[in-house]
């Protein structure tokens, strides 16, 4: 009998009867790879250049009956399975050694209703595949900064981006989702209908089961605003930083300001001089009125001797990838996070210490606001929590050889480790890396933990769906 080796949901070595892989092949409408078939590699590649794992077979999904055929199949098979939506998660949580891998990277549907404003986007959609289709209509829904990250995970485990302090977590923003439950079955979640599966869909991740369409709440937005970046040489940094904490949260909701220290990248808006040295940069986006913008952001120009300064009129889909070239995929990526309860002096002053000490020119200290809207709903509106957050902190960790390695991570550690003082308690699920487990994910989550564990009881009492921030359910 020819087998199929793979490994089992705890990672043991498992045999399947390679007639039961024809069998699904024959089920999909798209396709089902093995190791060496065209496509497998690019179906495993992720972001995050560390994590190299290869999946037993991998199911290139077009629709929603083939997700339930492959859900179907690895519960019966016993085999792991993982999913991947644009393969952003820095833990590389997309790709199970072993496992099935459903890659929904062919579902990058999105369709707008511009009465309603609503969209609905299919799970291997881009963010810069809904700002495509909902900008042609003047509307946004509220998603991260990077266009090549995901929907589906950014959206499952909470998300933020520049209309955050505006709108509230991107999960605040979405009116219902749909997915395909351990059992096979499609579930519709929202206020109204299982509404208890859609408190746990809206920040517990993909512990629930495998999401086949996102309605997101649309806003006008754009297609103009005003937007970029200014940058500075470090010594700078106490005055801007200043600033900027003093604007971050005085200005309107409509103002997002990031407050960035790393070396200057090569870009051509960087004064060649500044290339490889330590810079503080603030990227800009004002999505009110342009001329209110322009008066906003006159003290940060005010400061003088930028580098490089960007802050134009610009389209929102522009701004929305202003830090693509930062992130290209397969380097090596290592982050800790932290939510901060505001920002004060002593926090920016200790960011522009370690700032000094950055090992790789792609690393950075970031400070991302969040304050406004989010943090007026209570604690328990849905499962992402952490509303008592003014802030993320990301100490965000980038280079390109395996040698060095232990040094940036250590680096990285080092720096967290001081940092953490700062924090609420509380972490962003997204940000996890992979060796944080067990209480970084109750962090994550507080006092919503345990009803995410009673969710996952009901939802999914195998644990079918475990390679994520896993909420093991009470067997
Ligand atoms: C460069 C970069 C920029 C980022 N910027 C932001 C930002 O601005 N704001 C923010 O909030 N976050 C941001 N993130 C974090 C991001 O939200 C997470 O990395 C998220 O996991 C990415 O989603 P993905 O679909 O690309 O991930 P994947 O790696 O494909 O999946 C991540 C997790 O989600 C699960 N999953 C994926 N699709 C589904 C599905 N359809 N159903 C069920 N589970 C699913 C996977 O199984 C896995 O556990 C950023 C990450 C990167 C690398």
């Amino acid at each position: 009998m020819a087998t199929l080796a793979a490994l089992d949901r705890d990672g043991a070595r498992l045999e399947i009867d390679s007639k039961h892989a024809d069998a699904l092949r024959a089920a999909l409408r798209g396709s089902l790879l093995l190791g060496g078939d065209p496509g497998y590699d690019e179906s495993r590649s992720i972001w995050n250049g560390m994590i190299d794992r290869r999946p037993a077979l991998v199911a290139r999904c077009v629709g929603v009956a083939d997700i339930v055929a492959c859900v179907n199949f690895a519960r019966e098979h016993g085999i792991a399975l993982s999913v991947k939506g644009g393969g952003h998660n820095i833990a590389g949580l997309a790709v199970a050694n072993g496992g099935l891998l459903l890659d929904l990277a062919p579902m990058r549907g999105v369709w707008v209703d511009p009465a309603a404003r609503v969209a609905h986007a299919q799970p291997g959609c881009l963010l810069g595949d809904v700002d495509r289709e909902t900008q042609l209509h003047g509307l946004a829904a509220v998603l991260g900064f990077v266009s090549a990250t995901g929907v589906a995970g950014l959206t499952l485990g909470g998300g933020f981006g520049y209309t955050t302090r505006r709108f509230g977590w991107t999960t605040d923003n979405v009116r219902s989702m749909t997915m395909v439950a351990a059992d096979g079955r499609i579930v519709r979640a929202s206020e109204k209908e299982n509404a208890d599966l859609f408190w746990g869909l809206r920040g517990g991740g993909g512990n629930f089961g495998v999401a086949t369409n996102f309605e997101y709440t649309l806003y006008p937005l754009g297609p103009e605003i005003l937007g970029g970046a200014i940058a500075w040489r470090a010594e700078k940094a106490p005055e801007v930083l200043e600033l900027f904490r003093t604007m971050v949260f005085e200005a309107p909701p409509e103002l997002a300001l990031i407050a960035v220290l790393r070396p200057a990248p090569p870009a051509p808006w960087i004064d060649k001089s500044a290339h490889g040295q330590p810079v503080v940069a603030l990227f800009v986006c004002y999505t009110g009125k342009v001329e209110d913008g322009e008066k906003l952001i006159a003290p940060i120009r005010a400061i003088g001797s930028a580098v490089g300064d960007i802050v134009q009129r610009r389209s929102y889909v522009s701004q929305q990838s202003l830090l693509d070239a930062t992130q290209p995929k397969g380097r090596r990526y290592y982050w800790k996070s932290e939510y901060l309860p505001r920002i004060d002096k002593d926090m920016t002053d200790a960011a522009i210490k370690h700032a000094a000490g950055i090992m790789s020119p792609h690393s950075a200290i970031i400070f991302f606001p969040l304050k406004g809207a989010l943090n007026r709903l209570s604690a328990d509106h849905s499962a992402v929590g952490n509303r008592d957050a003014a802030a993320v902190l990301n100490i965000a960790s980038s280079w390109e050889k395996a040698e060095v390695d232990v040094a940036n991570i250590e680096w990285t550690r080092a720096v967290w480790r001081d940092m953490r003082r700062f924090s609420t308690g509380g972490t962003y699920v997204n940000f996890l890396t992979e060796e944080d487990t067990g209480d970084r994910i109750q962090a994550a989550y507080g006092k919503n933990f345990q009803r995410l564990v009673d969710l996952k009881t009901k939802w999914d009492p195998t644990n079918l769906f475990r390679t994520n921030k896993n909420i093991e359910p009470v067997r």
